[in-house]
């Protein structure tokens, strides 16, 4: 029975309400009367349920698509401003039990070079990374309880928060491991980790069974509870998504909904992040033969929805979309991307010989850092190496409410200009710096109170003299 309050995941998630909701947007997916009413509905930017969402997402008449489209972008804006939140994956191991067959990691996968990155390796690559002037990570693996413990991860946290490499710092380390205890989710937690993200792959529970025959991850409740147990162990951002290709995308996204809502309902506060991937080719992998991908146009309708859905939620795109796709996405509601990224354990260091490849998936936008951080300030866009919500203490309900109030944007604001300006100093070509240099003169004046506008005028010409303090509102 459907039940957004129950802590079982064939509750929160049941396939019968999911059913419903899909014959009720097939409904309704040309009732232009009730479609324009969700459309002024979202536009309160108080987010719509599941079915409402769903609705949106199965009307194809051009002009309320256009409509959708519209509104998503001015919620974006509205929600985000014109800021863009960079990050970089960080591959520890590929060492894996599972049998995921979407995933070259799958323990029959015998060609696939296995490595685990050792304290002394992940030194280099948190070094490398912050040569690029990332200073924010998310940390991802394999799962095998004998190779990649939750002692491993502890001790890999503390590593990287430790090295203070020139003016560098890894200020945020989120991290996307298999599911786990409740107790090991509280363990990250006193670690000092942002967001715990673990993609649900599928919410189609016979489809889950089938694209995970073996291994621990192919127990479909425990999966799909995880972030419950995660909330349960204090970590109060969670971050969710679905592969896309899988299975059929409107299943995947009304349950991605009824997820957050369930979060929402349960623990007051709902996803911090949800994330779309989209399956590609990869080692062993041949994403053709899936036979649920979506094309770009559908790709679009999916960002456009969740961010009218769920507006305060941020949304996160990697490196598996290429510069056109993420430039489309970007406008209509992504807040989060990764850049200059390598998926293979060791990637950042060294390129790896032929013989032995250990990459993830292919990666299809391959620029560097520098490129992208140009890239997005061609197009007005201001790259963020913000991570002070989290060490300021506002997480979780606390970040929510601040974000639904729209207030959050009095922090974001000044520091994304701040920690923008500290890397253009560091770490920017000329090119980049010069362009930089422009944009954030610009956008002083958009800073929202006089008060504010000094103190980060102030900030800023110290960054520029090289005087630097850890600078955040
Ligand atoms: N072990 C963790 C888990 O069980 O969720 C993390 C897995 S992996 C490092 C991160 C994500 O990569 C997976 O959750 C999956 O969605 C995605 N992934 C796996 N194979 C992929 C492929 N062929 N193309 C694109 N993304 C893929």
């Amino acid at each position: 029975m459907y039940d957004v309050n129950s802590k079982h995941a064939e509750d929160f998630i049941n396939h019968e309400e999911i059913l419903e909701t899909l014959a009720y947007a097939d409904e309704n997916k040309d009732n232009l009367e009730l479609i324009e009413q969700l459309v002024e509905k979202a536009a309160l930017r108080k987010g719509l349920s599941h079915r409402e969402a769903s609705v949106l997402l199965a009307c194809s008449d051009k002009a309320m698509n256009e409509k959708i489209f519209k509104l998503a972008e001015q919620i974006k804006k509205d929600f985000y401003g014109n800021r863009i939140v960079m990050f970089a994956p960080l591959y520890l191991s590929n060492y894996c039990i599972n049998g995921c067959t979407y995933c070259p990691y799958h323990a029959k996968n015998k060609h696939i070079a296995r490595k685990q990155l050792s304290q002394d390796e992940i030194r280099k690559e948190v070094i490398a990374l912050q040569d690029m002037g990332h200073k924010r990570l998310a940390l991802e693996a394999g799962e095998h309880p004998t190779l990649n413990t939750m002692d491993y991860y502890l001790k890999s946290i503390e590593t990287i928060y430790s090295i203070k490499h020139k003016n560098g710092a890894i200020r945020r380390v989120n991290i996307n491991i298999a599911a786990t205890t409740v107790d090991n989710y509280r363990l990250l937690k006193e670690a000092g980790i942002g967001t715990y993200i673990l993609f649900q792959e599928t919410y189609h529970k016979e489809g889950y069974k089938q694209l995970h025959p073996t291994g621990p991850k192919s127990d479909y409740t425990y999966h799909t509870e995880a972030m419950d147990r995660a909330m349960e162990g204090g970590i109060d951002d969670v971050g969710v998504g679905v592969l896309f290709g899988l299975d059929k995308y409107r299943y995947e996204f009304a349950g991605l909904l009824m997820h957050a809502e369930h979060l929402e309902a349960a623990f007051g506060v709902g996803p911090h992040t949800i994330s779309v991937p989209r399956l590609r080719d990869a080692d062993d992998i041949d994403s053709s033969s899936f036979k649920n991908g979506i094309d770009d146009d559908t790709f679009a309708k999916i960002v456009a929805c969740i961010r009218i859905a769920v507006p305060y939620t941020g949304m996160i795109i990697s490196t598996r979309e290429s510069q056109k796709v993420r430039e489309r996405v970007l406008h209509l509601g992504i807040s989060q991307i990764s850049g200059g990224s390598r998926t293979s354990v060791g990637g950042y260091c060294e390129p790896e010989p032929e013989n032995e490849k250990s990459e993830q998936f292919d990666v299809i936008d391959s620029r560097t850092l520098d490129e992208v951080v140009q890239w997005l300030m061609r197009m007005e866009y201001i790259p963020s190496f913000c991570t002070a919500c989290y060490r300021e203490g506002r997480t979780g309900d606390r970040f929510m409410s601040l974000c639904k109030s729209g207030q959050i944007q009095n922090c974001c604001h000044p520091n994304a200009l701040m920690t923008l300006q500290e890397y253009l100093m560091d770490y920017a070509s000329p090119e980049t710096k010069a362009l930089g240099d422009q944009l954030i003169d610009k956008e002083i004046l958009n800073v929202p109170n006089e008060k504010a506008r000094s103190i980060v005028t102030e900030n800023l010409r110290l960054i520029r003299e090289n005087n630097r303090r850890d600078f955040r509102f």
